[in-house]
This record gives structure tokens, sequence and C-alpha cells, in this order.
């Protein structure tokens, strides 16, 4: 096995025994639910924005190891950034799970994100990958409801409800 797929199965793994920034945030001033129908993943996402500055992230719901461990670490990563900074991280993460970004050879943020590189080869995971940055995005633009479904490129139609 490659480091780079032991690293990936180590933090899925790690990260769905042990989700951070689980549960709700009370009074959240941004907040959005993300539906990929194709899984079944489905999460709601509550945020603390003050200053333009992510003071405080958490997510609920049901979802797949690779979604879980995706909301999990995009918590973890936006949380103290920028809003601008995390919109940087949702374009580059959705990039390199589609393929679009070498995160070996290509300048990026994602850091540690970098392990969830391999699902671009897993067409029917990369939606999974995708959703909490999806939502995310989706959350930052005042969106309540969002979905992968039938989307070929997710960000471009944020904003789609269902
Ligand atoms: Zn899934």
């Amino acid at each position: 096995m490659s480091d780079i797929k032991q690293l990936y199965q180590e933090v899925i793994l790690d990260h769905n025994k042990k989700p951070r920034n689980f549960g709700a945030l009370d009074n959240p001033s941004h907040k959005a639910e993300g539906l990929n129908p194709l899984c079944g993943d489905h999460i709601f996402l509550t945020l603390q924005v003050r200053d333009d500055k992510v003071e405080a992230v958490a997510f609920q719901g049901e979802g797949c190891a690779i979604c879980k461990a995706s909301t999990s670490m995009m918590t973890t990563n936006v949380k103290g950034k920028t809003v601008e900074e995390a919109e940087t991280l949702v374009q580059e993460f959705r990039d390199m799970a589609t393929g679009k970004l070498n995160v070996q050879k290509q300048p990026n943020h994602l850091g540690r994100l970098a392990v969830f590189e391999g699902v671009k080869d897993l067409p029917s995971r990369v939606k999974c990958a995708i959703l909490p940055w999806h939502t995310l995005h989706a959350a930052f633009n005042s969106v309540a409801t969002t979905t992968t479904e039938n989307e070929e490129e997710p960000m471009k139609s944020a904003g789609v409800t269902i």
C-alpha cells in the first residue's frame, strides 16, 4: 500500500471514530444543509463568522465514511480562517477531487486535506468528499439547502434547492 493510501485510510478511520466539531452551534451566523442523494449523505453545518473570520463551525448528520471524514477535516481546517481563505480551500478541494488540481505539482493550501486526492479515481465518491465543502460555500452565501444531485460542476450551481 502506498503511503498516501495508508494515510488516507488512517485519516478516514480516525475522523469516523472521533469526528471533530460534531454538534450544532447556538445562534449561528450562517448555516446550511447539504444533501448527496446518490449516496444518502445528509449534513447540517452551523457557523459563527465574526469580523469575516470563521470563529466556530460544527456539523451534524448522517454520511458515509468519506463524507464524515471530509466534513470533520473541513471543520478543523476552516476554523480560524477568514471567509476568503476558506473559500480558497473550497475551490482547491473541489479542483483536487475532480482531478483539475495536482496537489503534488501545483501550489495549493490544502496541506493534510491532500489525503483526499485519491477520490478523483473513485467517481461515485467524489460527491461524498466534496459535499461538506459545497455546503460550506452555500452557508457563506446564505443558501439554506444545497444538493450535489445532477451536478457536473457543483460549485457553479450552489443554490439549487430541492
Ligand atoms: Zn457518501
